[in-house]
């Protein structure tokens, strides 16, 4: 079945987006991965994937009468896990922690092990009920179910591996597994470390320093996720405290940033980090099937109408979708703008609001539609207060902005080929890449964006989407937000809105560039091949 002459890849990763109604995950750092896999399937890649079966997954977020994003917690049965029969034990906190492997090949993907604790007989139960629901020892506890455990369900499976993915540190604790079976079998922790990282690499995402999760060594101790290894040998690897990025660094052959910008930002970022392995950029792609209408790389290469017409059909399809959630009717002839992105304070949801004097007249003649989407934090106030604000700019626009609660798969396929415009503003350089442009790019959803992320790579101003503002990027941040502003009404009013009213035959040209230039560059199949020969094989 696999190609043996390439390396057979285990991929940990805390969340799994491969289907709307399969909870599993929060954002984009799923979405990759369940990306990852459903490529890894399509390309006959040699690769598993290790995750956590979630009993109440991520938050579902419904808005309360005074717009008030609320969370709830539904639990779901999933009947088409298959159960391996497997069953590996974890000690955490002293205490033993039993973790059933479930395996899900339901979507198209590469096999997926899935860790439970949701079990009888563990104390402990709890330990994989919520993603993302804690930060302390609780979120050691469920780090050690995916890494540690993770690594035993591969053992107890008899599965080989060649290559250990740690995507984002989440995972980092199988690392610590790696060295523990290695100094059991008479190795010290110099020899251990060495001969682990020829077979660890590792994915680093967020460029925002405190998105980047540490632990006091004590905890990590307490806990017994050290594996054996010493506070001293602990330091080596991920300083005090103990940063899991840093440590993923240290313990891998090679990472990746997940766009070439971003891989400049993280070299930057932790340059100052000795004895860490090379950092390269890989950018991110999206699994086509998933994502992109088919029915658009078709009708990209006629002469005819049809790019146009099955793009209104897509149109349509998302202004059904938004009656049906909202009761909102929005105009198919107008422009639709789209916006989807985690409700926190860098996105900058809200910028495009800043001045009711510009804005006011484009809604209120809905010269321009905008339709919203993104969940908070359910333990952040900022991201319930940029989700209110948006609820409240519904309600100040009536019929011209939407919101629409809960985002998910579902509501991310239908924005990313209904919009006209796909806007994308936040503050630099934060964005590690944004996978969301990329679905809109290849659907001939024409990006209106900063040039943060992937979409400097992919950026041909006025040819197949716009960028707002250069290069430049002020340090003060008051400033950055001004300038940005600045740029985003000009290129609105000046280039978007004209040529969307007054140049139909421009404008289709430009989803054509859009579809040509993007489908191939930022797909699945792209990365999966640059994750082959510049991460696995060398
Ligand atoms: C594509 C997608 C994401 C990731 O998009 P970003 O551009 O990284 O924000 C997150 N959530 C959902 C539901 C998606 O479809």
């Amino acid at each position: 079945m696999t190609n043996k002459n390439q390396p057979s890849v285990a991929y940990f990763c805390m969340e799994y987006g491969l289907e709307t109604n399969f909870k599993m995950f929060a954002g984009g750092l799923g979405i990759l991965a369940g990306d990852f896999l459903k490529g890894a399937k399509d390309g006959n890649y040699p690769i598993v994937g290790i995750g956590i079966k979630w009993k109440q997954g991520y938050t579902t977020q419904v808005i309360s009468e005074d717009g008030t994003p609320i969370d709830t917690y539904p639990i779901y049965d999933y009947d088409f896990l298959e159960d391996t029969g497997v069953m590996v034990k974890v000690d955490i906190r002293k205490r033993p922690v039993y973790c059933k492997v479930w395996k899900c090949i339901q979507f198209g993907n590469a096999d997926l092990y899935l860790l439970d604790t949701d079990l009888p007989e563990n104390e402990d139960s709890w330990i994989t009920g919520q993603l993302y629901g804690w930060f302390g020892e609780e979120r050691i506890a469920q780090e050690m179910v995916l890494g540690v455990g993770g690594v035993r369900a591969l053992r107890a499976l008899g599965l080989d591996i060649d290559i250990y993915h740690f995507n984002e540190g989440h995972a980092l604790f199988a690392g610590f597994e790696l060295m523990r079976e290695k100094m059991e079998a008479g190795s010290d922790f110099e020899k251990a470390w060495t001969d682990s990282r020829k077979e660890i690499v590792f994915t680093t995402h967020t460029p925002v320093v405190q998105g980047n999760e540490s632990h006091p060594i004590d905890r990590i101790m307490y806990m017994g996720a050290n594996m054996g290894l010493k506070r001293s040998e602990l330091r080596k690897l991920g300083g005090n405290p103990f940063n899991m990025t840093v440590g993923g660094l240290r313990l891998s052959k090679k990472s990746n940033a997940v766009a070439q910008l971003h891989g400049v930002t993280a070299n930057k970022m932790w340059r100052k980090i000795k004895d860490k392995d090379e950092i390269i950029a890989i950018t991110n792609g999206v699994h086509h099937g998933t994502w992109v209408d088919s029915g658009m790389i078709d009708a990209c290469e006629k002469n005819d109408n049809s790019l146009w017409e099955r793009h209104m059909h897509n149109k349509d399809g998302l202004i059904q979708i938004v009656k049906e959630k909202t009761g909102i009717e929005l105009d198919r002839e107008k422009l639709l703008i789209g916006f989807s992105r985690r409700a926190v304070p860098y996105k900058r949801s809200d910028l495009i609001f800043t001045d009711p004097a510009t804005i006011d007249p484009l809604l209120e003649s809905r010269r321009i539609q905008l339709v919203f989407s993104g969940k908070g934090h359910p333990l952040d106030d900022n991201g319930k207060a940029i989700v209110r604000r948006l609820v409240e700019m519904q309600r100040k626009y009536p019929g011209a902005v939407v919101f629409l609660p809960n985002y998910d798969m579902e509501i991310g396929a239908h924005l990313t080929r209904g919009s006209d415009v796909w806007l994308n503003n936040p503050r630099r350089p934060k964005e590690a890449s944004g996978t969301s442009g990329m679905k809109a790019a290849m659907n001939g959803v024409l990006n209106l964006s900063i040039l943060d992320g992937w979409w400097p790579e992919a950026c041909d101003h006025g040819n197949n989407g716009w960028k707002i503002g250069d290069e430049k990027v002020p340090r003060d941040q008051d400033k950055q937000d001004a300038k940005d502003l600045k740029a985003l009404y000009r290129v609105l009013k000046k280039d978007v809105i004209p040529t969307y009213y007054k140049n139909r035959e421009k404008w289709i040209g430009m989803m054509r560039n859009s579809i040509r230039n993007t489908k191939d560059e930022f797909s699945v199949d792209r990365m999966l091949k640059e994750y082959y020969d510049l991460l696995y094989s060398a």
